[in-house]
C-alpha cells in the first residue's frame, strides 16, 4: 500500500499516516510510559485477538492506566483498522500511551491516554530465512529481572530489548539470545525460544524473565495436541548448543528455526523435523483461532 494511503486509528478517528503525530509532551514519548501489543491477521482473520487485548488491558491495569475503551470497543477498533486499510495479512500495532502531560514523571499531569492502532504488511525476517533458519548469538545485555519490571507488562519501555537487538546487529545476525541475571536462557529480543531434545520440547518459564508469549502458548497447545511432552523449565546455553532443534516464536517473528547459536551448528544445520511439523500445524490452526475481518460489503 502507498504510504500516503495508509490509515492510522488515533484517539477515535482515522487519520492518514503523515498526519498521525503525537505531542512531544506525550509521556509515552518522554518516558516510555504506556503499553502496546503486536497482533497479526491471516487471510482476513485476526489471530487470537481476544488474548492480545486481554494482555493489553492487564498491562494497562498493572501500570494504573485506564484505556478509554472497553474490550469490545477495542476489538472493533482493531478490526476496523484492518478493514479500513484493506489488508488481508497484516501486522497490527496497538499503542496506548499515558497521554500528554508536563515534563515531570508524575502520570497525574497526563490527560486521557492516547490510543493508536497501526496496521500494515510486515515480515520480521526476510522470507528466505523462514526456509533456511537463522543464526543467533547470546549477548551481554541481560533480561530485566522479573521482580524489577515484570515481563508480563508489555510496556513501551523496550530499551532492554533494543540493546539486545543492537548487539545482534553488531554481530551480523538477525536475532539474539538474551540470558537472565543468573545466566539462564530467557528469550530473544522480541520472541520466545524453544529447544527440542529427544522429542521433548523445552521453553523457559515466565519466572526466568521471558514474556509468556501468545505464540509460545499456541505452540505449547499444538504440541500437547500432537502428544509431545512440553516442559517449561529453565535451561542454559549448553542445552541450546546440544539441542536437536531450536526455534523462536512470536507474533512478528511467527515460527522460525534457529540453525546456529554462538557459532555452534545445531544438529545438521537445517530446520529440524519437529520444528517443521509444529510450524505446519501452527499455520493450519491460525485460521481457526481468528476473529474474522469481514469485507466492507459483507458487513450486515
Ligand atoms: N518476548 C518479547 C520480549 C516480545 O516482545 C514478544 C512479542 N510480543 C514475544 C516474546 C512474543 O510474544 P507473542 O507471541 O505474544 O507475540
Amino acid at each position: 500500500m502507498e504510504e500516503e494511503q495508509q490509515w492510522i486509528f488515533m484517539n477515535g478517528e482515522f487519520v492518514r499516516k503523515h498526519e498521525a503525530k503525537v505531542s512531544v509532551y506525550d509521556h509515552g514519548f518522554l518516558y516510555g510510559d504506556g503499553v502496546f501489543e503486536g497482533i497479526r491477521t491471516y487471510d482476513n482473520n485476526v489471530y487470537k485477538l481476544k488474548e492480545h487485548l486481554i494482555r493489553l488491558f492487564e498491562s494497562a491495569r498493572s501500570i494504573m492506566m485506564e484505556i478509554p475503551y472497553s474490550l469490545d470497543e477495542m476489538t472493533e477498533i482493531v478490526v476496523d483498522t484492518v478493514r479500513k486499510n484493506d489488508l488481508e495479512n497484516a501486522y497490527i500495532r496497538v499503542v496506548v500511551s499515558r497521554g500528554v502531560g508536563n515534563l515531570g514523571l508524575d502520570p497525574r499531569s497526563c490527560g486521557t491516554p492516547q490510543v493508536i492502532v497501526i496496521a500494515e504488511e510486515l515480515a520480521l525476517f526476510p522470507k528466505e530465512l523462514y526456509k533456511t533458519g537463522i543464526e543467533i548469538v547470546s549477548v551481554a545485555t541481560r533480561r530485566n529481572r522479573p521482580d524489577v519490571l515484570s515481563p508480563k507488562v508489555k510496556s513501551l519501555n523496550y530499551l532492554n530489548n533494543i540493546l539486545v537487538k543492537i548487539e545482534a546487529n553488531l554481530a551480523g545476525v538477525p536475532e539474539a539470545l538474551m540470558l537472565n541475571d543468573e545466566g539462564y536462557v530467557a528469550e530473544g529480543s522480541g520472541d520466545n525460544i524453544f529447544i527440542v531434545k529427544n522429542g521433548v520440547l523445552y521453553t523457559p518459564p515466565g519466572y526466568v524473565g521471558a514474556l509468556e508469549g501468545i505464540t509460545r502458548q499456541a505452540i505449547i497447545d499444538i504440541a500437547d495436541d500432537l502428544m509431545y511432552t512440553v516442559k517449561e523449565q529453565p535451561f542454559t546455553r549448553h542445552d541450546v548448543y546440544t539441542a536437536d532443534e531450536v526455534f523462536l516464536t512470536g507474533t512478528a517473528a511467527e515460527v522460525i528455526a534457529v540453525v546456529k547459536v554462538d557459532g555452534r551448528v545445531i544438529s545438521d544445520g537445517k530446520p529440524g523435523q519437529e520444528t517443521i511439523r509444529l510450524t505446519e500445524a501452527f499455520r493450519e490452526k491460525i485460521l481457526q483461532d481468528g476473529t474474522p475481518v469481514y469485507k466492507k460489503e459483507m458487513k450486515a
